[in-house]
């Protein structure tokens, strides 16, 4: 019995309270093995600034807020529109015109008054706006600008934070990796999304003015299920339970035939950044 005990397969009768808002995530926990008071005292403690309140920024943030995570800065410079609803689901109609991160962080305050939440209405351009933002222990980058995952890539590696990518590529849904400077490998290890050929500056420059006007198809499902396991990863890393899937690698689950792809995210010791 007591082996049992020791190595988490038991769990006591009284485990599960109805009145405590993270019992049944506790259980999930000591089903890895944890100690589930002390993972709810590490995500308490943590902060959590995500960039992008969009489709993914919206599920991952009540996600991490109904599960106790202590603190959330939110920044988007964008503002709510109809075509928006089909996917970011803590918006309504009343919401058209309003700036993202404000109605976002409303919405999450009414779930979990405990969470200190703060929200900006911008979005990073530069390394100086990056650090200008609140210190926090993860960065999780949902906005699609470009170049932005390699600025904050490049601040994360050099301020020693952890930071994750989400995001959807037409039917796939992807998160990672999960960059643990000085541990893992980081957006710069390895090629890790489609570019123009760098020899045929020409042909950058002709697919540049083919796709100038091209907007990405996004759609409900496939953003919740990228929010969703990113949000998981974000979950196990803070709270120190079981082990992140992202971790040295960019997954995709392709949702048409919900095939797995792992792109190897390992660190290599030559990387510039
Ligand atoms: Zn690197």
């Amino acid at each position: 019995m007591s082996t049992l005990e020791r190595g988490n397969c038991l769990l006591s009768v009284s485990a599960y309270d109805p009145q405590d808002r993270y019992s049944r995530h506790a259980l999930f926990y000591e089903l890895s093995g944890a100690d589930a008071e002390r993972v709810q005292r590490r995500l308490a403690s943590a902060h959590v600034l995500l960039l992008g309140c969009g489709g993914i920024g919206n599920l991952v943030a009540v996600t991490l807020a109904t599960a106790g995570v202590g603190a959330l800065t939110l920044v988007d410079a964008d503002h709510v529109e109809l075509s928006n609803l089909t996917r970011q689901f803590l918006f309504t109609e009343a919401d058209a015109g309003s700036p993202k991160s404000q109605v976002l962080a409303r919405e999450l305050r009414r779930r979990n008054p405990g969470c200190r939440i703060r929200s900006v209405v911008g979005a990073p351009a530069d390394t100086e706006d990056l650090r200008a933002l609140p210190e926090a222990d993860l960065l999780l980058v949902s906005a699609d600008s470009p170049g932005l995952t390699g600025l904050v890539n490049a601040h994360c590696v050099d301020s020693g934070r952890a930071w994750l990518n989400a995001c959807y590529v037409n039917d796939i849904a992807v998160w990672g990796p999960l960059v643990l400077p000085g541990i893992t490998g980081c957006w710069d290890c390895r090629p890790l999304t489609a570019s123009a050929p760098a020899d045929e500056p020409e042909l950058a420059v002709l697919i540049g003015r083919i796709n100038a006007r091209y907007q990405a198809p996004s759609n409900g499902p496939v953003n919740m299920l990228a929010s969703s396991l990113a949000a998981l990863d974000v979950l196990r890393h803070l709270g120190g339970f079981g082990v992140p899937a992202s971790l040295n690698r960019r997954m995709g689950v392709w949702s048409h035939d919900m095939s797995i792809q792992a792109q190897p995210a390992d660190r290599d010791p030559y990387c510039s950044t």
